[in-house]
């Protein structure tokens, strides 16, 4: 594609402007992908890898001077091992597509985002994309076993390996995997797949303050032990703004400061639902959480899942910055008051909504300055990732780095670090094709 068939696409989720290249290529096939490389490698060519485009660090946006390489023709499900449990899946399909396709064979791929609709297995690759049940299957590097990926130059290097066990020299797969399309396009991904789990139980509660939501993790992690599969936080704000009239549905009061939607899967719908009740029950009786709503069918179960997933309202503040930051538990509630006074403190009139993945100390902050100042983002930047470093934090949780965290990157990683990333940049892709100016500049 050139021209306006570019120019009529979006450049990403979060950015509806014209998306821009000097062209934009869809091959079909590996073989494809590296015919296109090795011309652009010839060439100098910079390249831009384009999966489902719902990343959040703006590290598949392209400008003008770029070609774009879109794996959207890529979408085979080539293989499923019902035996060994696993798949070969090519990068370009789609996360939810892929979910349903193995659950139709009674098998279950546990990585799950909001962006499922959207987003592609090589994205999710790409990025070592966590979601909501990280705290019981770990995130997506957890749940690859082996890849293909074509370097800069149009080298295969075919990693597909279908083992739990394989300790056969250095794991390539792994400099890939949430290497963000700098070290080589990933084509295909071989996955490691679950049973289906026979119960889902769910419930949104209402707790008074922090310290009573890490007691209710613990009280969950004690009691459901391996069956806990979500655990996820919101803030009160955030909650009422998602809530808001003309937005998601509330199940119960609005006026709590704090909700938890935690989540089991097990193998006996009956005793699950039993055991799970129980547990909530006794952190009512022990006074640990205020409230607890229990759907009582698929459907409202999901509502409860739209009021975590479903931030629309939260969006229609213009700009909403979202910010993804990891931290110890232990200290999140003393770092969210000091990034909340300092937003005060610099913009009086600005809201902050705080949600997050916290059994896996994953924070993500909506900051809307509600301000016309200039570099409203860079003073942003500042109140957010100032203070991580005194807890022991880190300036990407999931969503990586891209072009937009890179300023800070040096804030989570040591020089040492970062130069061997850079060395390793420069052996696999030497002329700097590959998404030039993602994680780091190599100039600097
Ligand atoms: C509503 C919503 C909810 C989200 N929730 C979560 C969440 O809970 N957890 C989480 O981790 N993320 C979340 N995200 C972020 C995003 O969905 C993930 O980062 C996802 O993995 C990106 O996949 P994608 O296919 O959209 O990749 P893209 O956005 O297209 O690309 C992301 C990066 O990967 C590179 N890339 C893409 N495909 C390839 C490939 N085949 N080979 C090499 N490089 C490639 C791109 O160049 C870019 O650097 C969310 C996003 C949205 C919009």
């Amino acid at each position: 594609m050139t021209g306006s068939e570019i120019s009529e696409r979006a450049v990403s989720y979060w950015n509806s402007s014209p998306k821009q290249a000097k062209a934009l290529v869809r091959p079909r096939s590996t073989e494809e992908v590296q015919a296109a490389l090795k011309i652009c490698h010839d060439f100098g060519q910079s390249v831009i890898t384009q999966g489902g485009m719902t990343g959040c660090v703006e590290g598949a946006d392209s400008s003008p001077e770029n070609v774009i390489l879109s794996l959207e023709r890529m979408t085979q499900i080539e293989d499923i091992d019902e035996i060994g449990g696993t798949a070969t899946v090519q990068a370009g399909t789609v996360l939810q597509t892929f979910q349903e396709t193995v659950q139709e064979r009674g098998l279950y791929f546990p990585l799950d985002l909001g962006a499922r609709g959207s987003c592609t297995i090589g994205g999710n690759a790409a990025t070592n994309a966590g979601g909501i049940n990280v705290i019981r299957y770990g995130m997506m590097r957890n749940l690859i076993l082996g890849l293909e990926a074509i370097l800069a130059d149009g080298t295969i290097v075919s990693s597909m390996n279908h083992m739990l066990k394989n300790n056969t020299g250095y794991d390539l797969k792994q400099l890939f995997i949430g290497s963000e399309g700098t070290l080589g396009v990933i084509t295909k991904v071989v996955v490691k797949l679950e049973r289906q789990p026979a119960s889902r139980v769910t419930a949104m509660t209402a707790l008074p303050d922090f310290a009573h939501v890490t007691k209710f993790l613990g009280h969950c992690q004690k009691e459901l032990g391996g069956m806990l599969t979500a655990f996820e936080v919101m803030w009160g704000d955030h909650y009422r703004a998602v809530t808001e009239p003309g937005w998601n549905k509330s199940p119960m009061d609005r006026s709590h400061e704090f909700y938890v939607l935690v989540e089991c899967e097990g193998l006996d719908s009956d005793a699950d639902s039993e055991r799970f009740e129980t547990v909530m029950a006794s952190a009512l009786e022990k006074e640990i959480i205020q409230d607890a709503v229990l759907p009582k069918s698929e459907k409202e179960r999901r509502e409860l899942w739209e009021v975590r997933e479903n931030f629309e309202a939260v969006l229609q503040n213009d700009p909403a910055l979202l910010y993804d930051v990891s931290l110890p538990i232990r200290n999140m509630s003393a770092y969210v008051e000091e990034v909340q006074q300092g937003l005060k403190k610099q913009w009086p009139q600005s809201a902050c909504y705080v949600l997050g993945h916290i059994g896996d100390g994953n924070l993500h902050l909506f900051i809307a300055p509600n301000s016309m100042d200039a570099d409203l983002h860079g003073r942003s930047d500042e109140l957010v990732y100032g203070p991580l470093a005194q807890y022991g934090g880190s300036v990407s949780a999931e969503h990586g780095i891209g072009t937009e965290k890179k300023k800070w990157l040096k804030h989570s990683r040591s020089e040492v670090e970062v130069e061997i990333m850079k060395s390793v940049k420069r052996t696999f892709d030497p002329k700097g094709i590959l998404n030039p100016g993602v994680i780091f500049d190599l100039a600097q």
